[in-house]
């Protein structure tokens, strides 16, 4: 251990001596990011160990939070951060000749999440430990990633994320818990001598889920919980029944590859459904090796099952593991041998659900013959749990079929999760309270009907360590220089920066930061892409996944409009620009995919243009990760949050933008609205249609774009570049189908009818940017409201309103 930066150094070299039988001088930086590792790991396993003697010992509620996507981010750089040894490191490091900075980049980034919903629950378990909460994530450990983003000739290329190329070095596999979970087969029952009915398995297959665990460390505390991702192998018996059975190696190894394939990897899919059984197959997986697991630690407390509850609260991260619900029940009846309405009391006790979106097409559903076939016992109880909740309902609502048919969890030949989640659980949020009340009224209004107590708000959060204090050191050192530091323990306190408004020398100073990392930000994508871009001029910012609804195509016409502007008046007035873009498409979206060449081609014209050269440039960022948006937020002036209006949930990259002191440019969607209320007119620019007024249209109708197209002669002669000769067209078809999508199709998502509001939001931007001291104070007021969005707030929210329960001290 080291406790100063000598003592470090000591330690640093002796562990490359040790660990790699290499010296500081021939170490590679791939050596010296292990040797660091390794040391930190060192120091942070005692903790880990302590944290985990302390609950058992004192039989503390534990929180599992079971999610198919955790999006972590690089962890050494957070760990250190959390470990309070950054500055040290960084410094002794130095003293060596090593740059800690390239040594995180030395580590590859766990890709295991497509976007938000994995994002949230990193910063969840970043935010429980640091507040010493007995909170732990449950995932996959899948063998690759999200895809690896290439921009060929303009347009996405997927490559296999193989992220355990290089060692991952903060697991640690975990074979004697492992857990075996059985699919397909057949479900006999017969009655035992007491004549009590038991359930028997034949001819299922069976896999063993291997944990992984992975510390997660809180910040500034002795906390370390447990982020346990699974991977399947098959079981030894398995093994040794088919080396005896069948001759031939090959088949062996086809069986084994089939079963490794459940946690080979993530469906890079965002807010679309993803019906395959493999799929499903992966869910159950996580669930059942989960609520075994949990089980087991439950029994080794030696407590009556009465008071499971009091012990264990399982969260699902939207429906995909909401499968937790017929498994324990499975469990607890089956081979606990607990009645129904004992275990069905202790299960809706337990679990607890999050909703993530009101779009119908991501909303999951299986077809009742596979979830037969592959889960038969499963089915069994999902089909029971149905009948009693029909039955429930016709007994309140005696006659109501609509209602009946409309709740039902098994209807049409499909399983419908969310219902699942709702009947099963005694919680459900939604993640903004725009989103929450559009529930409540509108998506699940027969449910808030039904069971008004379960339904709440939790507006999500980000965790401000990594997204402040990590991604933009100078901000955070800026910020304590001027408050004071207690804003680290209570984000809240970031309010005091107000008191600052007219403090020239600190507004000034807040515009050099941002200024720096703007500088810095140019040189990377000047050495990495070859494109210069004026550190000047406006960085305007839209990354985020591609999808319809997040209209990174309104930003793409805007462009285009204002190039044929300024190509129509060389000598127009305009504040220089950069547009960045980073976003990945889902592999199966045709439409997501051609929006990205479009930008791309966008790009190309732009950028080779000498005529709007020193006005605007667009730069796309491939592989959009954690990573990049470290890079790239705290370098931002606008941050792009334009979504049609009640379509994006709550958003989490808007908060991370405001806590770098970038402006919103948004509509009145998802946490915009409370980021709105926070910052006020002044210090956000929203727009466009209001979420009643979209819900409107689509209920009622009465939009038409062709109207707009033929009214609104920059919209017509912007799309019209799409398909008839022009610069970004060049005289071929490959973007007829936006053009189709938005004119004869009636544009989905109101690009047209918001797109006249959004040049003006623009133009105001243009405007106030240009008065300097008025745009940083805009930047302050933004930093000084973003504390609400530290996901220490959600996470307390959820601590005791859902999960009830309560801060621990680990003891050494
Ligand atoms: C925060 C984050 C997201 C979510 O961004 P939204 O703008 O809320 O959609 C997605 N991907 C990554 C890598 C993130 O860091």
């Amino acid at each position: 251990m080291f406790s100063d930066k000598e003592e470090f150094k000591q330690a640093f070299t002796s562990k490359i001596e040790t660990e790699l039988g290499k010296t500081i001088e021939t170490a590679t930086e791939f050596d010296s990011y292990r040797a660091l590792g390794a040391l930190v790991k060192d120091r942070i396993s005692e903790n880990w160990l302590n944290t985990e003697r302390y609950y058992k010992e004192n039989k503390t509620k534990q929180v599992y939070y079971f999610s198919m996507e955790f999006l972590m981010g690089r962890l050494l750089g957070n760990n250190l951060l959390n470990m309070e040894i950054l500055s040290l490191v960084d410094e002794g490091l130095k003293d060596l000749g090593l740059s800690l900075s390239e040594l995180e980049e030395e580590e590859n980034d766990p890709g295991l999440g497509n976007g938000g919903l994995g994002r949230l629950a990193a910063c969840f378990l970043d935010s429980l430990a640091s507040l010493e909460l007995a909170g732990h994530g449950y995932g996959m450990r899948y063998k690759y990633g999200m895809f690896d983003q290439r921009i060929i000739d303009g347009e996405q290329v997927e490559l296999p994320d193989y992220w355990l190329s290089k060692d991952f070095i903060w697991e640690v596999r975990r074979p004697e818990d492992s857990i075996d979970v059985k699919f397909g087969g057949y479900v006999y029952s017969d009655k035992d001598a007491n004549g009590k009915l038991n359930f028997k398995y034949k001819d299922y297959e069976q896999v063993s889920a291997v944990p992984y665990d992975v510390p997660v460390v809180g910040y500034n505390n002795e906390t370390v919980n447990t982020l346990r991702l699974w991977s399947a192998e098959p079981t030894a018996e398995d093994t040794l029944a088919r080396a005896e059975n069948e001759k031939e190696f090959g088949h062996f190894l086809n069986h084994k590859r089939s079963l490794e394939s459940i946690s080979e990897f993530l469906y890079p899919d965002d807010s679309n459904e993803e019906g395959k059984r493999l799929r499903l197959k992966q869910e159950y997986f996580l669930v059942s090796a989960g609520v075994q697991s949990v089980v087991r630690s439950f029994e080794a407390l030696e407590l009556p099952w009465s008071s499971f509850p009091d012990q264990v609260a399982l969260h699902i991260n939207d429906t995909h593991p909401a499968l937790v619900i017929p498994e324990l029940m499975r469990i607890l009846m089956d081979e606990k041998g607990i009645g129904w309405e004992e275990a069905w009391d202790i299960t809706q006790s337990s679990v607890s659900y999050t909703n993530h979106t009101t779009l119908s097409e991501a909303l999951e559903s299986w077809p009742v013959e596979m979830v037969r076939s592959l889960l038969p016992r499963i089915f069994m109880i999902i089909d029971e749990i149905n009948e009693r909740f029909c039955q429930e309902l016709w007994r309140t609502y005696p006659g109501d079929f609509d209602r009946i048919a409309d709740l039902a969890i098994v209807a049409d030949g499909q399983v419908k999760m969310a219902h699942l989640s709702i009947v099963g659980s005694h919680s459900v949020n939604g993640v903004a309270r725009l989103h929450t009340e559009i529930l409540k009224k509108r998506e699940m209004k027969r449910f808030y009907d039904t069971f008004p107590e379960r339904f709440n708000n939790k507006t999500n959060g980000i965790t401000h360590r990594r997204w402040l204090m990590h991604a933009n050191q100078p901000l955070a050192s800026a910020i304590t220089e001027a408050i004071g530091d207690k804003w680290i323990e209570q984000p809240k306190l970031l309010n005091n920066l107000l008191d600052k408004k007219d403090d020239l020398a600190f507004l000034d100073r807040l515009d050099d930061i941002k200024q720096k990392n703007k500088r810095d930000l140019a040189d990377w994508v000047h050495q990495t892409q070859g494109i210069a871009v004026d550190p000047n001029s406006i960085f305007d910012v839209h990354i985020k996944r591609l999808h319809g609804y997040k209209r990174q195509l309104l930003n793409a016409l805007h462009i285009m409009h204002l190039y044929n502007e300024l190509k129509s008046h060389p000598t127009m007035d305009m504040v220089p620009r950069t547009f960045f873009f980073g976003a990945k498409a889902a592999s199966s979206y045709y439409f997501a995919k051609k929006v990205i060449q479009l930008i791309n081609r966008i790009a190309h014209v732009i950028n080779n243009d000498p005529d709007v050269n020193d006005k605007m440039k667009v730069v796309f960022l491939p592989n959009y990760s954690v990573s990049i948006a470290e890079r790239v937020i705290p370098a931002s002036n606008v941050s792009e949050q334009i979504s049609t209006a009640s379509k994006e949930a709550s958003g989490t990259g808007n908060m991370k933008f405001m806590m770098n002191g970038a402006v919103t440019v948004g509509t009145m969607d998802g946490a915009n609205v409370e980021i709105h209320e926070l910052v006020g007119d002044d210090n956000i620019y929203t727009f466009g249609l209001s979420s009643d007024e979209v819900l409107e249209y689509y209920r009622n109708g009465g939009y038409s774009s062709k109207q707009i197209y033929d009214q609104d002669e920059r919209v017509r002669h912007t799309l019209d570049q799409l398909i008839h000769y022009s610069p970004f067209s060049k005289g071929e078809t490959q973007f007829q189908d936006i053009y189709d999508a938005l004119v004869h199709h009636n544009d989905e998502y109101f690009v047209l009818k918001d797109f006249a509001d959004y040049i003006l939001a623009q133009k105001r931007i243009s405007q106030d940017f240009e008065k300097k001291r008025q745009w940083n104070l805009k930047s302050l007021i933004n930093i000084a409201q973003s504390g609400k969005f530290s996901s220490d707030r959600t996470i307390q929210e959820y601590a005791s309103d859902i999960w009830k329960i309560q801060k621990v001290r680990t003891l050494k």
